[in-house]
């Protein structure tokens, strides 16, 4: 696998905040959508990419708004547009086709399932969800931002990066390994450790695979990949479901001796994933004696602890 050149003026001044606002949103085109879970996944995820003409930079780790088209009746009776909805970049600054004139993203689409009936109540769907897994090619997307610096890659390159992620979570993580593994970046070398965890009901509903086995097989020094796949394949030690706390649980000994020497760990996904690995974690770490609270403030005061959930 040999690295891509990009056009490294992106890598120059400061980070990019909140270039457009909803007030002045930025029109994207959409380039592509591609579903890309299979059909045995619970649910389904697709790839987007938008054409950019590289006049949105942003940085790995950050988020576009989307806002969607059309109105709604606001509290106050008033026609107003809709909200903006925020969606993790999934591609590195230099997106898909590394020119910088593209950006993508990863969304699953919101259904609402009926809980009496247990059927799929159409009229209650996600609203932007929708809109970007139905786009066309060429059609108009309005986009906000880019947003967020909490999940951004630390200045030391030499840092291991263990990133946690439960379904489209995995976005901001491919912004990363894209950078660290397929792009030759003047002033940018990883050289430390890429542990990716990904938690998935099944195989199915693996996001990314392929791209992530290829660097797997070419970077074996510097990449791990352990799935938790929850309705399918290897229990946890107790003999339930493997949740991503579980497998996570069995590396615990190495990911403290690695936090413990400057790593950073990042967590992105669904807010419910936090309290079964924060229960998880403090659990090691009193076994190990340690006081958790203690533990994690110190890591966030070091800048090590980074957590993106919604
Ligand atoms: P909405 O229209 O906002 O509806 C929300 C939910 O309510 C849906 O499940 C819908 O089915 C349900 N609903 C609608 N009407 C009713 C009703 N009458 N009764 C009951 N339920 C109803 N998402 C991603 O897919 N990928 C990402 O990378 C991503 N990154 C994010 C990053 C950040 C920082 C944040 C905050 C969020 C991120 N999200 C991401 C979530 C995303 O912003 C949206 O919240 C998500 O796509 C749902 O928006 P929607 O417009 O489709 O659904």
């Amino acid at each position: 696998m040999s690295k891509r050149t990009i056009p490294a003026k992106l890598e120059e001044g400061e980070m990019p905040l909140n270039t457009y606002s909803n007030k002045a949103p930025f029109k994207g085109k959409i380039k592509s959508v591609e579903t890309i879970t299979g059909a045995k996944a619970t649910g389904e995820t697709c790839h987007i990419i938008i054409e950019t003409d590289g006049k949105i930079p942003f940085w790995e780790g950050q988020s576009y708004g989307v806002i969607p088209p059309g109105t709604k009746i606001n509290s106050k009776g008033k026609e107003v547009p809709h909200g903006t909805r925020l969606y993790s970049i999934a591609s590195s600054r230099y997106g898909d086709q590394f020119d910088g004139q593209t950006a993508s993203l990863c969304v699953r689409r919101a259904v609402y399932v009926d809980p009496e009936t247990g059927k799929e109540d159409p009229a209650k769907k996600g609203l932007c969800s929708n809109f970007l897994c139905d786009a066309k090619v060429g059609q108009e997307i309005m986009m906000t931002g880019p947003t967020g610096k909490v999940l951004l890659l630390p200045a030391d390159q030499n840092a291991p990066l263990i990133c946690v992620a439960t379904g489209t979570g995995i976005a901001p993580f491919r912004s990363f390994w894209r950078r660290c593994f397929l792009e030759n970046v003047p002033g940018y070398k990883f050289t430390g450790l890429f542990w990716l965890f990904m938690g998935v009901a099944n195989s199915d509903a693996k996001l990314y695979d392929e791209e992530l086995q290829a660097i797997q097989k070419a970077f074996p020094g510097n990449f791990r990949l352990d799935y938790a796949l929850s309705r399918e394949g290897a229990k946890n030690k107790r003999g339930g479901k493997m949740y991503i706390q579980d497998k996570v649980e069995e590396y615990a000994d190495e990911i403290f001796d690695l936090l413990d020497n400057g790593a950073h760990m990042y967590f992105c996904g669904l807010k419910g994933m936090m309290p079964g690995i924060q229960d998880m974690l403090e659990r090691v770490a009193k076994e190990k004696g340690l006081n958790y609270e203690e533990w994690v403030e110190g890591l966030k005061h070091k800048n090590q602890w980074h957590v993106e959930v919604y």
